[in-house]
């Protein structure tokens, strides 16, 4: 243990020399004994001002540092004060640590890593830490990537969504942007106030050079885009609108089912066969909602079955298909094709889709906008899948600040790397 530039190496600590390394055999440990290195001078830790010192400070500090081998690292050193001209009496600047936590630099950034990356119990085995720690790493580490970058600079495309969390008794809006992929923020709750927190954010001059905003259909968004956003188109997001003709497909296709089940218990059939239509139409979901490019030949089957057998529940499958065209062909081509479905939906005969007819009929304007703009769902859809992956992954997270912090640092474009790479 005598060789300490061996140990100053393996550790990677700038501006820190290694006094001696002790062995805690009885907690798998090792600590570290460090001192800021002579010729760097003392520092606030607030502003990093040289400063004069001011006293011991409250003594030795300890910091959970990177494993090494299957034991766990401490580093141990004195945290003297300083006066500060600007701030006062303060803490020094550690370069390893921030001030205040309890883990180096280089442990959160391994930490941060793993949780963008796996699973919660995974992280919790290997790090050995509690599982609420590892949620307030993301969001101290998010801090150091904010300080680096504008992540609100140069938004011109963004879309605003609700996703669901904690089994739909929560909610966050989220806004990503169309021409990065990249989540941009995302805050706690549904309603006018949690979007002016963003539009504070953004402030008046980068509000100003915003030109197109997709969202759902909700009401406060429309308000509030409309007052803060006075130079945006505003678009209706496709997928909402195919997602309406979906559900409305989903509700015929119950009511088909129920009706295959009353027809056989009425006619008091086997058990046997009475199940036979019921059943094959209950195993009909997938297929009706795929797209029919992406059917395996038995749900081609399956459709063509229903073709024959179910008049109603093939139209009502036609006209998910039919509103699905419109936004694939856009432009004039997709405005067209919407006046001739909303005529046909008009005459269906389907309740649930005369709804879904008079629902597009009151955001007509940003449906029209959406398909002038060729706005695409995709990535609106790609963002929400991985939100709701990392909603799975951080259920464990009481804090929604928590599983934030980790939505923007996995899918924000700045995600944590590996300590001591380059
Ligand atoms: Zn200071």
């Amino acid at each position: 243990m005598r060789d300490v530039s061996v140990w100053r190496e393996m550790l990677g600590l700038s501006d820190a020399v290694v006094e001696d390394v002790e062995l805690e055999p009885e907690r798998g440990a090792i600590v570290a004994h460090v001192r800021v290195r002579k010729g760097a001078a003392l520092r606030c830790s607030r502003c990093r001002r040289k400063s004069p010192r001011y006293d011991r400070g409250e003594g030795r500090r300890r910091w959970r540092h990177l494993d090494a081998g299957t034991l766990r690292v401490f580093i141990e050193a004195d945290v003297p004060r300083v006066r500060c001209r600007a701030c006062g009496v303060n803490v020094i600047y550690i370069p390893w640590a921030r001030a205040g936590a309890g883990h180096s630099v280089d442990f959160d950034r391994q930490v941060a890593y793993l949780a963008t990356r796996t699973s919660k119990s995974a992280v919790v085995e290997l790090i050995r830490i509690a599982w609420r720690t590892v949620g307030t790493i993301p969001a101290r580490y998010r801090q150091d990537v904010e300080d680096c970058y504008d992540r609100y600079d140069g938004l011109r495309r963004i879309g605003i969504d609700e996703i669901a969390y904690k089994k739909g008794r929560k909610y966050l809006t989220v806004v990503v942007d169309h021409d990065t992929g990249r989540l941009v923020w995302a805050g706690t709750g549904r309603e006018s106030a949690t979007l002016e927190e963003f539009f504070e954010i953004l402030g008046p001059a980068r509000a100003g050079e915003i030109i197109l905003v997709s969202a759902d259909a909700a009401r406060y968004i429309a308000q509030a885009v409309k007052k803060h956003l006075p130079n945006a188109v505003q678009c209706a997001d496709p997928f909402h609108v195919i997602a309406w003709a979906t559900d409305a497909l989903d509700q015929v296709r119950r009511e088909a089912w129920n009706t295959a089940k009353g027809r056989a218990s009425n006619t008091q059939l086997t058990r046997e066969r009475s199940h036979g239509p019921s059943r094959a139409l209950k195993n009909t979901r997938l297929a009706l909602w795929k797209n029919p490019e992406d059917l395996t030949e038995q749900q081609h089957a399956k459709i063509e079955w229903i073709a024959k057998t179910d008049p109603r529940l093939y139209r009502a499958y036609l006209l998910k298909e039919g509103l699905r065209y419109v936004f694939k062909v856009k432009g004039t081509k997709g405005r067209e094709a919407l006046d001739r479905w909303l005529a046909w939906a008009a005459r269906c005969r389907i309740p649930a889709f005369i709804d879904v007819a008079r629902r597009i009929k009151t955001v007509r304007a940003s449906i029209d906008a959406a398909l002038k703009h060729h706005l695409s769902n995709a990535l609106i859809e790609s963002v929400n899948t991985k939100i709701r992956l990392i909603t799975r992954l951080a259920f464990g997270f009481a804090d929604p600040e928590a599983l934030i912090a980790l939505a923007l640092l996995s899918l924000g474009g700045y995600k944590p790397t590996l300590p001591g790479r380059t």
